[in-house]
């Protein structure tokens, strides 16, 4: 059942944001929803697999199926969304699944990792040096021996596969609203990437890394874009202004642009990726970045998992 819907969803919705800002500065401003893009089986519902970590897992489930691999293993953060992500997916398609966590152990565990356990997946921890070499070790002999060795995605899931579900992204948009600016936050970029070969040209992207150190992530991009043989280049730029110290690092001033952007328009963001895309999309609309009568979507790509 639940293949079927991975499989065949409505695209997730575009709404239009009523804001002073905008309307001062003649931007029509949306955003795409696709935090509402997640699954319910029965009484539950699994929010932690939805938005961008739908996409990037879509196509690596049903390969990982055709391939008769009964496990999946991936690596992060101990506040990963790709972590719980996988979690929740490995739980809903009947895959047994392993986390391979950044650092010590902590009890007790913090919502994203309670939850990863919570839905079944087997916690390994690696001190941080041994992370760093995680690509290169061997992991056939991870997990319950008796369901044979794991299909692995890298950190953050992006993979040529992942770039595939991303495409979809793109092309939703493109059909919903084919906007002349998106702006979409960067972890590794693979979302960016992806979105990028589903949209026409007309539209500008909009990069805004949440991590320190902007300028890899613009080569890593375009290898993104090589590696998969991806030539129809769009028009595109990184603001690398928005990360507020780093990974995972913000202050008060996000904070409360994110209730006040709850309280204006009803709709939560994270405090990782999203509120910081939308801080910058608000702060380059203030600064007359976009010219009047232009068209500027937000991608809310979920990540609301563990914020309360
Ligand atoms: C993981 C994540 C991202 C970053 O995606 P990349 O493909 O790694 O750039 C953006 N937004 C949210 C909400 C995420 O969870």
């Amino acid at each position: 059942m639940s293949w079927e819907l991975l499989l065949h969803h409505a695209p997730s919705p575009v709404e239009v944001l009523h804001d002073p800002i905008s309307d001062a500065r003649g931007v029509q401003l949306l955003i795409k929803r696709d935090d509402l893009l997640f699954l319910s089986a029965g009484e539950a519902s699994y929010p932690a697999f939805s938005g961008n970590k739908w996409r990037k897992l879509k196509y690596n489930l049903l390969e990982a199926r055709r391939l008769g691999f009964r496990q999946l293993l991936s690596f992060g953060g101990a506040y990963s969304n790709h972590i719980a992500a996988l979690a929740a997916a490995g739980k809903l398609f009947g895959f047994h699944t392993i986390g391979v966590i950044r650092g010590e152990p902590h009890e007790p565990l913090n919502p994203t990792l309670a939850f990863a356990e919570a839905c079944g997946m087997q916690l390994h921890y690696l001190d941080r040096t041994s992370f760093r070499e995680k690509a290169t070790m061997d992991w056939s002999h991870t997990g319950h021996p008796a369901l044979g060795p794991p299909y692995i995605l890298p950190e953050g899931g992006t993979n040529a596969l992942a770039l595939a579900g991303c495409a979809e992204l793109g092309r939703e948009i493109q059909q919903q609203c084919d906007p002349d600016f998106l702006g979409i936050a960067c972890g590794t970029g693979g979302t960016l990437a992806g979105s990028a070969m589903g949209l026409s040209q007309k539209t500008r992207i909009c990069g805004f890394p949440v991590l320190k150190g902007g300028s890899f992530l613009k080569e890593d991009i375009e290898n993104l874009w090589r590696e998969n043989h991806f030539e129809n280049l769009p028009s595109w730029a990184l603001y690398t202004d928005y990360h507020f110290g780093g990974y995972a690092k913000w202050n008060k001033d996000l904070l409360q642009f994110i209730q006040a952007f709850r309280h204006q328009h009803g709709i939560p963001l994270d405090p990782v990726y999203t509120g910081k895309i939308c801080f910058g999309v608000f702060d380059l609309m203030q600064q007359g970045c976009f010219p009047r009568g232009s068209t500027v979507c937000i991608v809310h790509t979920g990540g609301l998992q563990g914020i309360p």
